[in-house]
């Protein structure tokens, strides 16, 4: 852990996901101002109400009067704070309340991460904008381009992309971005880190120099600092109200097993609890295939979602395990981010993350209002390192427990022992490697993606 400064571990776990705080107590606290008092119109305001919306949330108190005064935002809040409200609502009474040229060109550009973050943005942006002329779709990649095509031919103000797609179709000439007033770069910090720099770098330089930009990030790194401030003009800084007692409230346990006794581990626990809707994260895509077949084969519905699964068992596995018709959700760390599943009674960490941070996100996935949620996490021996680096996150040891018949016999004792200053430099340099290395594929991707925009051409 010593590569991340305490500031940005302390800002990280306030920024814990919370998908559905809606029905949480504390995501509506402090609040005693109405969406009318923020200055929306009645069209708008209908729509929130017919989502079901009683009092804005923190972020949306905060961005939706600063965004209507036409300001750049630079946010920090995650997914589960409302913040997708927050940038549109004011979003579309902008739109709405001026003269668009009769071809609708984009006007509004929402980038982010990832596929299921973009078709969920779209669907909140679909509702919202039920009572305004105000027109919208998404593209993103892994599934056909032409009915996105077909979509944006028709006019529309508000383009929703991933920024491989969005660049795919700009090279081919099938959208322009010359006419963008608002550009919207959700979750910053996920793009950044799944090596989407160079693209965004393309995407600014096809917009007009002339719009307002918000930018929504969970943490400020100097990376995204530095994006920022390349493109940002004179920011309101705006932030999710933190939330310390979010990590508290969830009970954490962890049981010590072997790797090999994990899987019947796990089966038996979920029986045992008669437990029906549980998220399970694995440390790879590999890992997470295996343990839902294994689960399928003892007759639990589960279903494995992560990079590598083509957009529609995505979406399939998803509906499912909000539905009840999948049991078991076996999730990437990648996978899981912005997806708006809503709290759970159990989150299971199969393996425990190599990287601290990404178990305060894991954890943050449960728990229910009123109810505290249960996180349990399977630690082998050869975890015991990651187990060191999160409790040190957490600055508190984990209960540790042993369940009859799946007791540990493998013996790491180096493991077991902090890590020198060699290791640590050793994990730094192995986790930059990893970086350069993503970062490289991503490279190699676009240019083999614009090779097949050239040969196309010829
Ligand atoms: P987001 O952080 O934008 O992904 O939103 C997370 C969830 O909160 C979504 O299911 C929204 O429909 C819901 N939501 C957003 N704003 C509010 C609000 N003011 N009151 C209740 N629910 C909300």
């Amino acid at each position: 852990m010593g590569s991340y400064p305490s500031s940005l571990i302390r800002l990280y776990s306030h920024f814990i996901y919370r998908n559905d705080r809606m029905r949480n107590q504390s995501f509506l606290k402090h609040h005693l101002m109405t969406f009318k008092d923020l200055g929306l119109q009645d069209n708008l305001l209908k729509a929130v109400s017919e989502k079901g919306y009683t009092k804005p949330s923190v972020i949306q108190e905060k961005a939706i009067p600063l965004v209507l005064k036409g300001k750049d935002l630079l946010a920090s809040a995650q997914t589960g704070t409302g913040k997708t409200a927050g940038f549109t609502l004011p979003m579309l009474q902008l739109l709405a309340a001026t003269k668009h040229p009769k071809y609708r060109p984009i006007r509004a550009l929402i980038l982010t991460p990832t596929r299921e973050l973009a078709a969920q943005i779209q669907e909140n942006i679909i509702a919202y904008s039920k009572y305004v002329d105000v027109r919208s779709t998404v593209i993103f990649g892994g599934v056909k381009a032409d009915p996105q095509i077909a979509q944006i031919r028709k006019g529309i103000d508000i383009l929703v992309a991933t920024p491989g797609r969005l660049l795919d179709l700009e090279n081919q000439g099938k959208l322009s971005l010359k006419r963008v007033e608002f550009l919207v770069l959700d979750e910053a910090d996920r793009m950044l880190d799944m090596g989407f720099q160079r693209d965004i770098n393309k995407i600014l330089a096809l917009l007009p120099t002339k719009r307002q930009n918000l930018l929504f990030s969970a943490t400020f790194s100097k990376e995204i600092k530095k994006l920022a401030g390349a493109f940002l003009s004179h920011p309101e800084m705006v932030a999710a109200a933190p939330e310390n007692s979010t990590v508290d409230k969830i009970i954490q346990k962890a049981y010590r097993t072997d790797k090999s006794k994990k899987t019947n581990l796990i089966i038996k626990l979920i029986s045992d609890g008669n437990w029906q809707q549980v998220l399970v994260f694995t440390r790879t895509k590999h890992g997470a295939n295996r343990l839902t077949k294994k689960m399928q084969a003892k007759g639990i519905q589960a279903a494995a979602i992560h990079g590598n699964k083509s957009q529609a068992a995505r979406t399939k596995a998803l509906k499912g395990f909000k539905d009840g018709s999948v049991r078991v959700l076996v999730a990437t760390d990648i996978a899981a981010r912005g997806l708006d599943i809503p709290l759970l009674p159990h989150v299971i960490n199969f393996e425990l993350p190599n990287i601290s941070e990404d178990y305060v996100h894991r954890i943050g996935r449960t728990g229910r209002a009123g109810a505290n949620g249960e996180a349990i996490s399977l630690v082998s021996s050869d975890e015991i390192s990651y187990l060191k680096s999160i409790e040190k996150l957490l600055k508190k040891s984990l209960k540790m427990a042993v369940i009859e018949g799946f007791e540990p016999s493998e013996i790491i004792p180096d493991n077991e022992k902090p890590k020198t200053k060699e290791q640590k430099a050793e994990d730094i340099r192995q986790r930059q490697q990893q970086r350069k290395n993503r970062l490289a594929r991503r490279g190699n991707q676009n240019s083999k993606s614009s090779n097949r925009t050239k040969n196309k051409r010829r």
